[in-house]
Order: structure tokens, then C-alpha cells, then sequence
């Protein structure tokens, strides 16, 4: 049996730090190259008269053209194009955090199997069967489109903190500063994509294996594992033990902001023909764990 991570179900607490330093990487360089034009912008100092006190002002010829901004962001994240391109950086991730979804699910059904007479899967056709390769390039479009959209959102906020600091009067380094500040918070917004993203695609990997399972023939549904520390939302620990089809755990994650910054995950459990756990022990041990949650 692999051995899990409790506090991180998903088990992909390396695979997500990879892809945030990567973001945070290319969101620095963008933050660099974008201060490096700011320089250039010609500054002349007004020292305004006031009764009481002198102020400084600063006007600027110019400010940057929004094109050089935003050609920056896009090149160091990768999203000039419409669609994504080959061999894009993040592919990266989602394809390691799904290749270990299906194995890991994988390898608990074959303990789950042992002693039956049912068929395991081989790993491998699973990764080669058409329903598996589509799915991985869909969520991996659906990852580019967030990053693509991170990547306007935070051109069009860097030029609003420009404009309206010279339009203050602000000197160049206090602009500077805030260029700086905007773009910690488009880090902190590609952490929140990030860790979604991988958490969801590890997930999905493993709800897909289910599936093949199902159109076998063999009845498996899911048992929804739930990370159980302190930030977990009281509605997803209620679920710890609870055991869905994929249909329902899919429509559960996609309602409301339920897949946002979600550390869950499921493991396939066998069903019988009322959709109940046949392992009704197992079962009642991992509930029981699930109501601790509750008593701290
Ligand atoms: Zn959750």
C-alpha cells in the first residue's frame, strides 16, 4: 500500500512547490524588466509652495506603453498565443500531478481487488486509452486560460498603479514600490491557481481510473478523503469517508468555490449494487476520523 501524506491527501505538496517557484520565477523577472523601464521614464522634480510645508511633486514626460508591459508578462509566462503552446511550461505539472493520480489510484484498487477475482487495469492502458489522453489535454487548455487571464489582469493593474502614481505626483520610487507590491499580489494569485490546478488534476487522474474500472464492469465508487487541518472548510470534512460516484463527487467539486485551494482527495471504494461500501469497517474507521475533525 503507498504510504500518504494525512495532512495532504493529494500527496502533491512537492509537485505544487515546483510550480510555484516557476511562477514566482517568471513573475520576478516580469517585475525586474517592468522597474528596469520604469528607470528610463524621465522625472522632473516640482517642489510645490505651501503655506505650511514644501511638497514634493514629481511630473513625468511619459508613462510606459501598456504593449511593453504586457509583452513582458506574456513572454515570461509563456501566453502570447490564443491557445496553448506546445510544450508549455505548466504542461509540466498537471502532467505529473495526473500521471501520479492514476497511479496511485491504480495501486489502491489492486490492493482493494486482491483476493477477488476481478481484473486489474495495467497502469499503462490506462494512460493510453483515448478518454485519458483527451482529458489530460483539456484540463492543461483550462490551466493556460487561467495563467493567460493572470497575465492581462496583472498588465492592466501594473499600468493603473503607473498611471495613478503619476498622476499623484508620487516620486519614482515610491511607484516603484507599488509596482513591486502589484505584482506579490499576482504571486499570490498564481499560488491560488496553482495549487488548484494540480490538486484538481491529481484528482480527476484518479476519478478517471474509476471510471475505466466502471465501464468494465467491476462497481467502484469514491470515497472522499479530506485533509482534516485547520484551514479545511467544515463541508468538505463532513464528506471525510463518505462515498460517492464520480458523477457526484465531479458536480460536488465544480459547485461554488469548492475546488478553490482544496486539499481533498478520493480513493475508489467497492460499491454494491445500492451504491453502499461493501467494507463497511473500513468505512466507519476513516468516519470516525472525520468526526475528530469536529471535537478539536
Ligand atoms: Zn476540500
Amino acid at each position: 500500500m503507498t504510504t500518504r501524506n494525512e495532512s495532504d491527501p493529494t500527496n502533491q505538496s512537492a509537485n505544487r512547490t515546483k510550480a510555484n517557484r516557476d511562477n514566482n520565477r517568471r513573475l520576478n523577472k516580469s517585475a525586474k524588466e517592468v522597474l528596469a523601464l520604469w528607470k528610463q521614464v524621465p522625472a522632473k522634480r516640482v517642489v510645490k509652495g505651501d503655506i505650511k510645508n514644501n511638497i514634493d511633486y514629481y511630473e513625468y514626460d511619459t508613462d510606459i506603453p501598456i504593449t511593453q508591459v504586457s509583452e513582458i508578462i506574456n513572454r515570461n509566462l509563456d501566453t502570447d498565443l490564443d491557445s496553448r503552446p506546445f510544450n508549455w511550461y505548466f504542461d509540466e505539472y498537471t502532467e505529473r500531478a495526473w500521471r501520479s493520480g492514476t497511479i496511485q489510484e491504480n495501486a489502491w484498487v489492486t490492493v482493494l481487488l486482491s483476493g477477488t477475482a476481478l481484473a486489474v487495469i495495467p497502469t499503462e492502458t490506462l494512460f493510453l486509452s483515448p478518454t485519458y489522453t483527451v482529458s489530460l489535454e483539456l484540463l492543461q487548455d483550462g490551466s493556460y486560460l487561467l495563467i493567460k487571464n493572470l497575465a492581462n489582469t496583472t498588465t492592466s493593474q501594473i499600468m493603473q498603479v503607473i498611471q495613478s502614481g503619476i498622476a499623484s505626483g508620487l516620486s519614482r520610487s515610491a511607484i516603484a514600490r507599488k509596482i513591486v507590491e502589484r505584482f506579490e499580489v499576482s504571486k499570490s494569485a498564481a499560488a491560488r491557481i496553482a495549487n488548484t490546478e494540480i490538486n484538481r488534476d491529481y484528482n480527476n487522474a484518479r476519478m478517471g481510473a474509476i471510471d475505466a474500472y466502471n465501464e468494465n464492469g467491476i462497481k467502484l465508487g469514491v470515497m472522499h478523503i479530506s485533509a482534516l487541518i485547520a484551514t479545511t472548510r467544515a463541508n468538505h470534512a463532513r464528506r471525510h469517508g463518505r462515498v460517492y460516484t464520480t458523477q457526484a463527487q465531479r458536480r460536488w467539486w465544480a459547485s461554488g468555490a469548492n475546488r478553490i485551494n482544496c486539499h481533498c482527495s478520493t480513493r475508489g471504494a467497492v460499491i454494491n449494487n445500492k451504491n453502499e461500501v461493501v467494507d463497511k469497517k473500513m468505512q466507519n474507521k476513516v468516519r470516525a476520523r472525520g468526526r475528530e475533525f469536529f471535537k478539536k
